[in-house]
């Protein structure tokens, strides 16, 4: 037995033709849904990866604005451009790419992006919301996990799942989203002890832990299904996700690929989510419009 692949590709097409199509109604009401990525790093990767976005959102007919404050901006720098970002009516979302430079933090930061324009879902507030089961941007990587086994008809309710990694940007949103689908959750990290305690029962594993090779085949049950969430890059410049493929694919019954899994379906979701913030923001501005 071998693995089925689940590609995140073509669901990343069909979201973006969603986001191309509700970009294009905006455009016909006068308005030109558009994000602001801001970026404080010479990181190469992270600079690859904004241009990815920027190449996404211009084939979906969003406008995208990188603000480059490069690798020495001050945490003041970053917070005021935040703000003004967050006040100004030509911008519908605001994304705050990491890593920044050193000594600046995420955390207060993140508290400078208007909810309403968080589609990334980086404020504490956005997350605080997804908690209580409120209206709010899920962090993008975590709603494509749910968009994936959605796709692939994979079930979830009443389904042991296991998620490995619980950071505020990829494993805590995401086992909310999952509570929120009726999965029994575990929360899975670096001090919870040996994985296989824990992945060794689950239908649904989700690897997001940022570590080459670390879910193998002998932490899964045969027939489990498992989302590699993870992106590291090898000395050759290769992607790689936390999956030990060679491995997992002899005992899993499906598995996402690194590259063309998760990520294709989060740049893809970022855009979605700039156009529904548009669409609020221009409801909330012309009481009536709602279009
Ligand atoms: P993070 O470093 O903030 O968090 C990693 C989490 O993994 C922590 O909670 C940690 O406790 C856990 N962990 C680390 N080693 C572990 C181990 N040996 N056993 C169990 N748990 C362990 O990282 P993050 O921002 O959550 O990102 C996780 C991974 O997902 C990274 O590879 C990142 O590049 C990737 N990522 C991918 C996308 C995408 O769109 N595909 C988006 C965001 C992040």
């Amino acid at each position: 037995m071998s693995a089925v692949l689940l590609s995140g590709k073509q669901l990343a097409q069909t979201i973006r033709e969603k986001a191309h199509q509700e970009a294009r109604e905006l455009e016909a009401d006068g308005l030109r849904p558009t994000l602001a990525v801001v970026v404080a790093t010479d990181d190469g990767s992270t600079h690859w990866y904004v241009r990815s976005i920027e190449r996404a959102a211009g084939s979906a007919g969003i406008g995208c604005r990188i603000v480059d404050l490069g690798p020495d901006a001050t945490e003041q720098v970053l917070a005021s451009v935040l703000q003004d970002l967050s006040g100004d009516p030509s911008v519908h979302g605001i994304i705050l790419q990491t890593p920044l430079p050193p000594g600046v933090g995420t955390d207060e930061l993140v508290g400078h992006i208007a909810p309403e324009k968080d589609v990334d879902g980086a404020n504490p507030l956005s997350l605080g919301r997804l908690a209580v089961g409120r209206p709010s941007f899920a962090p993008a990587t975590a709603r494509a996990v749910i968009e994936i086994l959605d796709h692939f008809d994979i079930p979830l309710a009443g389904r042991n799942v296991v998620v490995i990694g619980r950071s505020a940007v990829v494993g805590k949103p995401l086992s909310l989203l999952l509570l929120e689908r009726d999965a029994a959750v575990t929360v899975c990290h670096s001090r919870s002890g040996p994985l296989e305690k824990y992945t060794r029962t689950a239908d649904v594993v989700v690897v997001a832990a940022g570590r080459t090779g670390l879910l193998k085949g002998s932490h899964v049950l045969s027939g489990a299904v498992v989302i590699d969430v993870g992106t590291n890059v090898l000395p050759d410049g290769s992607l790689v996700g936390d999956v030990d493929e060679d491995s997992v694919r002899g005992i899993a019954a499906a598995l996402t690929p690194v590259p063309g899994g998760v990520g294709s379906v989060t740049t893809s979701l970022l855009l979605l989510h700039t156009t529904e913030a548009a669409r609020e923001q221009a409801r909330t501005l012309v009481p009536g419009s709602a279009g």
